[in-house]
């Protein structure tokens, strides 16, 4: 293998490193506490889905939450026990949000589940194990980084589609005080390099690099002699890297082993390079190899008010006061909250009364709301530092614009003027200047000759960029399904509107054509009356066009229409029979002048009369036209009582007919006329009785 050429990146720093104190023992086992507290979302992604039920008992192993979607990673049982509660909790983090926790209480048995106990699940051939079955153990066995954010391994392994030359293992472990993989490294190299192996059959990386700062001599030593456990062929250098910080930053290692770097925004994995951290690989080798889920870690308890600082193998979950009083907690020498110290670590001021303790190490760690809040799968140390060690820093003094803090930037990004766009909400420019960049190493902060806490600027910029693009992704879904709906409602709008349209313009056309066809009746009898008078309004006369459209038509009264025109028969029929009876008489009589006048009177009130009916009947039958018909059922009676009144006028007819038979009178072919209409009738209405007959048998 060529030795490697070692590269530096820009800035860093050299703190006081404080690691001696934690590693002169062994990696201690921790007493099982009393409870357990596991929240299912310690990892990058959705927080997993809860399948056990307060009351539920659950071996050591057991799964407790199940990874949901792809970014997710599965949660475990550290130990038996009873579930008691799942509730929202405090999360160890900074920002001090709740989350779902489960809460075990131990029964102290620590019994494991039946398959892991009994080695079922153990593969031994990994190497020769198709690459799914190994990605889905590390899946369900709930791996994730363990020195940074908590990125599902599994995740990170699905790299099939692309090209991955490069594993690089981050033994790093540049942050003061911090000792957790230099421990696990001198202690447990083996399971770490057959982990490593393991990623690099997953990732078919061609060389793999294990960066290791030239601080951590023993763990050096121990990773090479590893190496020769390694079985077959292997293309894996353990690089020993100068001694600075942030050297264990992804991005700063990558840089120093290969000399790449990775693109603003991007991650490795563009330029052919996968990073895991070597506790991760340890991880890994357990799940596979033991089947085993990640229910412990190694947590470096360290700082001058613990009595004894060291590494302990620690159960997800344990409360940090367990941990503390394992590691004799000094009360009287902690630095209390509201003594801010260390360069980066946030704090919460509004507990006093609370001794101090950060989660992680002084430069990149947070300070913790309260002790009763458990260590996670990333948590590699809990530092209780005393008021001597990390001296308060509360108050700021104002930037003097000395640019130490560019200087020390490893990420050459410059933290004066994210300061400045931070504090003043400038979001956009702060992101104009790349903050996503920063990755809160806290070099800045250790620099500055004002003690300003920058990265605590930083880190509020950056919650509030991420909120306002949640913000902003959330309202750009709502307005596109406002819109959507409102596309949807104007169309229907419209829709209805043209229904509603064609819909008038039929019923006006109807009602156009209607009223001109009334118009055209009333013109029509209007003149037809002009032109004949009218008896029951003599003053009528042909309609005036232009008052006749803005005249509403007279409701006609058929009734009185029908009784008129009956009384101008009788008045008729009277005269006739009258003149018939004088025509008689002259006939008969000795002075023939006297009847025939009054024959001349009558006659010209027939004739008048005559006209008179003729105009009702032609006034009835425009008023039945216009009149809406009016269906009056015709009984047997009804035609009955027709008949009979035609054979009446049928008998007088013929007595009339045989008179003038008799008399030789000239009405006799008028008569013959009127009786054969009369005889027609008289069949049409014995038909219409024949047909009634009929209709109703
Ligand atoms: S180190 Fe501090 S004082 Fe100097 S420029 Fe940066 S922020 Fe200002
Ligand atoms: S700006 Fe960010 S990356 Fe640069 S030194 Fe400060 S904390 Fe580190």
């Amino acid at each position: 293998m060529q030795p490697i050429t070692l590269h530096s990146f820009d800035g860093g720093i050299h703190p006081q490193e404080n690691k001696h104190q934690s590693t002169q023992t062994a990696i201690a086992p921790l007493p099982l506490p009393a409870q357990l507290v596991i929240p299912v979302g310690q990892h990058i992604g959705a927080p997993a889905d809860v399948i056990v039920a307060v009351g539920d008992l659950v071996l050591k192993g057991q799964v407790i939450a199940q990874p949901k979607g792809f970014v997710s990673a599965a949660v475990h049982a550290p130990s038996s026990g009873k579930i008691v509660a799942i509730e929202q909790r405090e999360l160890p983090h900074s920002s001090g949000l709740e989350g779902t926790c489960v809460i075990i209480d131990t029964d102290g048995q620590d019994q494991w589940l039946e398959d892991i106990a009994n080695g079922s699940r153990e593969i031994s051939d990994y190497l020769e194990a198709d690459n799914d079955v190994l990605v889905n153990r590390i899946r369900d066995c709930g791996i994730t980084g363990m020195g940074g954010a908590g990125f599902p391994t599994s995740v990170k392994m699905a790299v099939k589609d692309k090209q991955i030359d490069t594993l690089i293992i981050n033994a790093a472990e540049c942050e003061p005080y911090i000792t957790a993989d230099d421990m696990l490294m001198r202690e447990r190299a083996i399971a770490a390099m057959h982990g490593i192996q393991i990623l690099m059959k997953l990732t078919s990386a061609d060389n793999c690099l294990i960066g290791i700062e030239d601080n951590k001599p023993e763990a050096i030593k121990a990773m090479e002699d590893a190496l020769h456990s390694v079985h077959g062929e292997h293309h894996i250098t353990v690089v020993t890297v100068p001694t600075k910080y942030p050297s264990g930053g992804e991005k700063q290692l990558i840089k120093i082993l290969t000399g790449k770097e990775v693109p603003s925004g991007g991650i490795p994995s563009a330029i052919g390079i996968v990073c895991q951290n070597v506790g991760t690989c340890e991880a890994i080798y357990r799940a596979v190899a033991e089947g085993k889920p990640l229910i412990s870690r190694i947590t470096t308890i360290t700082g001058e008010s613990v009595e004894q600082p060291q590494n302990v193998e620690v159960l997800i979950g344990t409360p940090v006061k367990h941990l503390l009083a394992f590691a004799g907690f000094k009360q009287e020498k902690s630095l209390f909250q509201k003594l801010l110290g260390s360069f980066n670590a946030s704090s919460n001021s509004e507990s006093e009364s609370k001794p101090r303790l950060i989660m992680g190490g002084p430069m990149m760690g947070f300070t913790l709301s309260s002790d009763e809040l458990p260590i996670l799968k990333s948590s590699n140390c809990i530092l209780a530092p005393s008021q001597k060690e990390l001296p308060a820093n509360d108050i700021a003094s104002a930037c003097i614009r000395c640019g130490l803090c560019t200087e020390a930037c490893p990420a050459d990004l410059l933290p004066q003027q994210l300061y400045w766009f931070s504090k003043a909400g400038e979001l956009d420019k702060a992101e104009q200047h790349n903050i996503a960049d920063c990755i809160e190493c806290g070099a800045c902060s250790y620099v500055c000759p004002s003690e300003i806490p920058l990265v605590q600027y930083y880190r509020h910029a950056k919650g509030a960029i991420k909120e306002e693009r949640a913000t902003q992704l959330k309202s750009d879904r709502s307005r596109v399904r406002f819109e959507a709906r409102q596309d949807r409602l104007d169309r229907e709008a419209a829709e209805k509107e043209a229904k509603r349209q064609a819909r008038a313009a039929t019923a006006e056309k109807a009602q156009a054509a209607k009223k001109a066809a009334a118009l055209a009746q009333q013109k029509e009898a209007a003149e037809e009356a002009a032109k004949n008078g009218d008896p029951a309004n003599p003053d009528s006369g042909p309609p005036d066009s232009g008052s006749a459209e803005s005249k509403a038509p007279e409701p006609i009264d058929l009734e009185k229409l029908q009784k008129q025109l009956d009384a101008a028969q009788a008045g008729l029929k009277k005269s006739m029979d009258k003149i018939a009876e004088l025509k008689a008489e002259a006939e008969n009589s000795d002075d023939p002048a006297a009847p025939i006048e009054n024959i001349e009177v009558f006659e010209k009130a027939v004739a008048t009369r005559r006209d008179k009916v003729k105009l009702l009947a032609q006034q009835i039958t425009e008023a039945k036209k216009l009149a809406p018909p009016v269906k009056k059922e015709i009984t047997r009676d009804d035609i009955e009582k027709k008949l009979r009144a035609q054979q009446d006028r049928i008998d007088k007819t013929q007595q009339r007919f045989q008179l003038a038979q008799e008399q030789g009178s000239e009405t006799l072919p008028a008569l013959q006329k009127g009786l054969d209409k009369q005889m027609q009738k008289l069949k049409e209405l014995e038909a219409d009785l024949a047909q009634f007959d009929k209709a109703g048998a």
